[in-house]
This record gives C-alpha cells, structure tokens and sequence, in this order.
C-alpha cells in the first residue's frame, strides 16, 4: 500500500511527486512513456513559479533557461502590436526540464515505473486499486496528472470527453536570427497562432496551435502550413529562413479546454487533468505546478490523518477553483477574440490604439507569483 500513486508524470506529477515525498510519505509514478522526450508545448513558463521553484530548489538555473520580458502580437495580416510583460518568464524545453526533475524525484526515492500506462483506476473499501499491463498497486491517494486529454479519461467516463476537442498542436525546434533573445512572439493566422520564444542554449521553440479544419481542408501539416500559417508574412519568413533541428513536427490532437473536475472518483487531478487553459494565455505550466504545491499541501494533512478524505477533497476543489476558475474562463474568451481572421485583426487594431486594453489582456494571461 502506497500513500501516494501519480498518474503521469509531466510537470504536475513530477512536482506532486518531488514534493509528497519531501514530506516522508512513499511515493509512485506511472508515465507511458520513457524520458526524455519531447512535448507540443510553448516551453515559456510565466515568472509568477520564481518563488516557490527557488525555494523549493526546483528551478532549473543550470539548464540555461532563457529570460523574456518582451512581447510581440501579430495579426494574420502582419500588423504589429509590442509591449513589455509586466511579469515576464523564461524558457527552457520540456525535454530537459522534465527529466531534469524526473532526476531530482529518483534521488529522493520517488518509485518510477517509466512506460508503463495506468490502464485502470477504482476506489473501494478507501483505498485506490491501480491497474497497469505489469501488474496491480494500491494507494491511499492517487493524484490524476495525466493531462490534457488521455485514454483514461474516456474509460473513467469523465463529462468533457463527449465534447469536441477540435485544436491540434505542432512543434518544432529551431535556430533563427530572426527573434531577440528577450522576447516571445504570437503571430496569427486563420484559426490559429503561433508562438516563438528562445529556450536553453541557442535553441528556438516554434509551436502553433491550429483549428482541426485546417488540416482537413488542406490534408496534411505541409500543405497546411504553406496555405494557411504562410499568409501571415511574419510566419512565412520564419519558416523559410529558420533551420529546423526536428526531422519533422511533434504533433498532438484532441486538445480540449472543456471545463473539467478537480476531483473525480476521488482521484485529485492536477495540471491540465483539472483543467487546461489556452495556450494564447501562455500559462498552462504555471498552472500545473501551482495546483502540484496546492494539491501536496492537502494531500499531506491527509496522509498525516489531520483531516479526513472528504475534508482534504473539499479543501482541495475549493483551493482549485479560488485560485483558477476565472483565468481559465477568461483563457477561453481571449481564445475566442483569437478565433478568426477578422477578429484578430480587430484585436490586435485594438490593442495598437487603446493600451489598456492590451494591459488588461495580458494581466489575465499571467498568474501571481506564488
Ligand atoms: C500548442 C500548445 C502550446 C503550449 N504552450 C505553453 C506555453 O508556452 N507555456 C505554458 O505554460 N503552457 C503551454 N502549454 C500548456 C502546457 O503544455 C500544459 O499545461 C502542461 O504541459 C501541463 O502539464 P501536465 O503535467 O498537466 O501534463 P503533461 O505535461 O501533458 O503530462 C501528462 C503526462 O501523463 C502521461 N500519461 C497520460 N496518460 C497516462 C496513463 N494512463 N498512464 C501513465 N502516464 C500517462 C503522459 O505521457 C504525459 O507525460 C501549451 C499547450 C499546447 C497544446
């Protein structure tokens, strides 16, 4: 019997991982697959983690990380908005954050079970009964970090399954002149955005987010990207003039910003399985590592029988959605203003002539520092 069992280990379980078993408590993970590898993801992570990243010895300074405090928007026509970020971020791939934590549980004692998938997941008599295809576990607590949508979720019958999931990510990792170090970059195209921002050593991230029609009308990412993402001028440089370090894109599907449970079944979900904001608001990260610091406090009190299952749940749900229900509410209306063409031009226009309507935006896409 386990205290605790972590369901994938991206930066939600790993942090849930590293910080229940600072605590004393026995810890184990599951992750399907086998680090390190690379994920769809922006890799800029707002600065509001600074704090407790540094004061939990969790930040990541020897990797390199780059530091950002610029921002520049365009419109799918290529007009131009730039301003400073009031917080700022910094970035460092997933391939090497991740696994530089993963390195950091193993030496506490966290238990990794690496390519194994948690295929099933039942609670009774209090306890948790985790099945995988290597054999049977069981936990006091398991925490759901398996993210944004995962074939658990669909044999857990969770409500946001049976909506449309109609975004697809695709990510790349460049070399460009053409990006200031300090910056990162958002540029629009017909249902979709993309960004570009600096990661460790002379690396570029290149990510975009695209509306699943894109790639039905035009049958695959080449095409896709030369028909559609090529129309904004500032893409069509980057692409043609950047030097590729993929042999071709990580592409994901299936992304789904559907409201969802921070609790089911009595699993405590953590990261994007609680919810997953837009990546326009550029925080997802952030977000997976907070609820991670949330989650282990209450989890902890549990395990030391301070308070019951039914009291740490409330704590928890009630902790989650104070502190994330109105940023992932406002994630989904910024995500609408990006939706189209003509909207992001009148966005954008917007944000040229009117500052504080630039401000405001950015304020929800930024978290406070924790
Ligand atoms: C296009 C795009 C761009 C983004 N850009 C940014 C950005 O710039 N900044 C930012 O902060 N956020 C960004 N995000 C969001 C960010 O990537 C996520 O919010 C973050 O990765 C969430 O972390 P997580 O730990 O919850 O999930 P993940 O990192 O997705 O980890 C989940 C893990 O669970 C594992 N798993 C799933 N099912 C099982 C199972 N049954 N058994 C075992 N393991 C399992 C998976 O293999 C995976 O490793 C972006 C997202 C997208 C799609």
């Amino acid at each position: 019997m386990y205290d605790v069992a972590i369901v994938g280990g991206g930066l939600a379980g790993l942090v849930n991982a590293i910080l229940t078993k600072k605590k004393g408590h026995s810890v184990v993970l599951f992750e399907e697959k086998e680090y390190p590898f690379h994920r769809v993801c922006g890799e800029y992570i707002s600065n509001e983690v600074i704090p407790f990243l540094k004061s939990n010895d969790l930040f990541p300074e020897e990797l390199n990380p780059s530091a950002i405090t610029k921002f520049r928007l365009t419109s799918t026509s290529g007009k131009v908005l730039a301003m400073d970020l009031d917080l700022g971020g910094f970035g460092i791939s997933r391939y090497s954050f991740d696994h530089w934590l993963v390195k950091k549980a193993l030496a506490l004692g966290v238990e990794l079970h690496e390519k194994e998938r948690v295929n099933a997941i039942t609670f009774e008599s209090d306890h948790h009964k985790i099945e995988t295809r290597n054999g049977n576990y069981e936990s006091k607590l398991v925490i759901g970090s398996f993210g944004k949508k995962a074939r658990l979720d669909k044999d857990l019958n969770r409500n946001f399954v049976q909506k449309k999931s109609p975004y697809i990510g695709v990510k790349y990792h460049i070399k460009t002149n053409l990006v200031a170090e300090d910056i990162i970059e958002l540029h629009n195209f017909s249902r979709g955005y993309c960004g570009v921002s600096k990661v460790e050593n002379d690396i570029y991230n290149l990510c975009y987010l695209s509306h699943r029609n894109n790639l039905r009308k035009h049958k695959d990412i080449p095409s896709m990207e030369q028909e559609v993402v090529h129309k904004n001028p500032l893409l069509r440089q980057l692409f043609t003039e950047s030097e590729f370090l993929f042999q071709k894109p990580i592409v994901i599907n299936e992304i789904s910003f559907e409201k969802k449970e921070p609790i089911f079944n009595h699993i405590l979900m953590s990261g994007d399985s609680a919810g997953m904001i837009t990546p326009l608001c550029g925080n997802g990260m952030a977000m997976a590592i907070h609820s991670a610091k949330m989650l282990s406090e209450v989890a902890n009190e549990f395990l030391l029988e301070q308070i019951d299952r039914s009291q740490m749940e409330k704590a928890y749900a009630s902790a989650w959605n104070t502190t994330f229900s109105a940023r992932h509410w406002a994630g989904r209306k910024i995500q609408n203003l990006f939706g189209s063409s003509a909207s992001s031009e009148f966005a954008v226009g917007l944000g040229k002539s009117f500052r504080p309507f630039a401000k405001y935006l950015m304020s929800k896409t930024h978290g406070q520092p924790f």
